[in-house]
């Protein structure tokens, strides 16, 4: 019997145990034969998202096709395809790794349970985490809910060694076996529906990732990795989201890489704030889309009218006036990845400057972000709009110019996203309405005040009486 691997948001060959079963699995019961799988019909509709995440996808399908020799199947519909292939295919078993955001968990059972009904069984292997959400708890069982000391409980569990591919495995496409074209899928990797201009734009896959981090190592980035990486003017950061996010590289071997000086700690607890969010969401599930402090669905928002709306549509656009803020939505939407501390000053904008609720903006990155990540996302958002977990209290509210001046110095980073300011030199490009010809350009004028917005984002916290 051959298996069939169903690649979701685990596109790598090395270090990567579900896959090994499948492997292990196809040897035990025939000669090896494993079909590997992606589907467009996953939990999201590609097509629905933005040209350049759309594109990122097909530049990681493109990346496994070529590590697995041209024989991955991009099929429409996993679970039809499957279904209706099985018995020609001589499989019983379907593997994938395991997802912990529920929209893939409620997903999953839905697969599981067709699948059963046709026969077939789904075998469920380790997902992309150094420690399985829901597995690092409290010496009372309780699931942790602030950082630090998840930090340290799952810092003890972390260092596990990489595994590596099972040898003798052999990949099929699903039409080698049935020596037919198929036309239930489409043979090419290319992303027919997205903008032509996007691809190439985006690299991806295993060795890929495995250069990046290289790279990162060898420009000295992270051994400079506590100074740097909040500068939102140098590359100081690994920018390896993309390849955590589809799981081309899994976590244990970046920490397996990192030895114990202070920037490489510091590394390997950005690696566990990606770790500490998907354990928050797997608990409290519902914080996908709502507040993990439910006081502040009580709160006043000015989504839905009109002046909240025209304001949201300025921070989407990078109009909103403010050079930090409009750089980094620029960033967004040119490169489909922003630096981290962006984030948090565009998120911070616009909860507490527009006073918009944290999921418009959620929404917003789902669309656009490369990396976009289910629980990193809705949690790096509650965090910065002060309603989850513990760090961020809501009344730090970032103001977009100190942040500008103090992230960006030269604003070298603003100009590069802003070509309206290219004019001014140096940091008065983070305040350009001071300057005679600032906005000559086109640039916008603030559309809003930052210190009366501050004092109404905390008149209105009063209102729900938040400590
Ligand atoms: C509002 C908001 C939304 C975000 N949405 C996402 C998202 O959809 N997907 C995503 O991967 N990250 C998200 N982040 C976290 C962070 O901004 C990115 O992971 C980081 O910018 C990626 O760049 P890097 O790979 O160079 O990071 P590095 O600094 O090199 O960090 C290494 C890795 O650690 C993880 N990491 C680092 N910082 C964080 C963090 N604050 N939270 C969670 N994981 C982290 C990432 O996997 C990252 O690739 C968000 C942060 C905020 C404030």
């Amino acid at each position: 019997m051959a298996s069939i691997f169903w690649f979701r948001r685990d596109l790598r060959l090395e270090d990567h145990p579900a896959l090994n079963l499948a492997i292990e699995s196809a040897i035990a019961d025939g000669d090896g034969v494993v079909y590997g799988v992606v589907s467009e019909s996953d939990y999201v509709s590609l097509s629905t998202l933005s040209p350049i995440r759309q594109e990122s996808m097909y530049a990681s399908w493109r990346a496994l096709d070529e590590q697995l020799g041209q024989r991955l199947s991009r099929v429409a519909d996993a679970l039809e395809t499957i279904i209706s292939r099985a018995k020609a295919l001589k499989v019983q078993k379907v593997f994938v790794s395991a997802a912990y955001d529920p929209l893939s968990v409620a997903f999953m059972k839905d697969a599981r349970q067709k699948l059963e009904a046709a026969g077939l069984a789904l075998v469920v292997g380790p997902g992309n985490y150094a420690v399985a959400p829901g597995k690092v708890v409290k010496p009372d069982g309780t699931p942790y809910r602030v950082y630090t000391p998840f930090f340290k409980a799952w810092f003890e569990l972390a260092n596990q060694e990489p595994v590596t591919l099972t040898p003798g495995g052999s990949f099929k496409r699903l039409d080698d076996h049935l020596g037919l074209d198929s036309p239930d899928y489409p043979a090419s990797f290319e992303g027919a529906a997205t903008d032509p201009k996007q691809i190439g734009r985006v690299r991806a896959g295993q060795e890929f990732a495995t250069r990046t981090f290289e790279s990162f190592r060898r420009r000295g980035a992270l051994f400079a990795y506590q100074e740097q990486r909040n500068r939102a003017d140098l590359s100081g950061t690994s920018h390896l989201s993309h390849a955590l996010a589809h799981g081309e590289v899994h976590p244990r071997s970046l920490l397996a890489q990192l030895g114990s000086s202070p920037d490489e700690t510091t590394f390997a607890k950005e690696l566990a704030w990606r770790e500490f969010y998907a354990d928050v969401l797997w608990h409290n599930p519902s914080s996908l889309t709502d507040y993990l402090q439910p006081r502040f669905a009580e709160m006043r928002y000015d989504d839905g009218t009109e002046h909240g709306e025209a304001r949201l549509a300025a921070w989407k656009a990078g109009r909103t006036g403010y050079p930090m803020v409009d750089a980094g939505m620029r960033q967004l939407l040119s490169d489909g990845w922003v630096h981290n501390r962006v984030r948090m000053i565009v998120a911070s904008f616009l909860v507490k400057d527009l006073h918009l609720e944290w999921q418009r903006g959620a929404d917003w990155f789902e669309h656009w972000l490369t990396d976009f990540d289910p629980a990193s996302n809705a949690h790096g958002w509650q965090w910065t709009a002060g309603c989850g977990t513990d760090a961020s209290p809501y009344y730090r509210v970032f103001n977009p110019i100190l942040q500008g001046l103090k992230f960006d110095p030269n604003g070298d980073y603003v100009r590069k996203y802003v070509p309206e300011l290219h004019h001014i030199d140096g940091a008065a490009v983070h305040e350009p309405w001071l300057l005679v010809d600032g906005l000559a350009k086109g640039y916008p004028a603030p559309i809003v005040d930052h210190s009366d917005e501050r004092n109404e984002s905390l008149a209105r916290l009063a209102e729900i009486k938040v400590d």
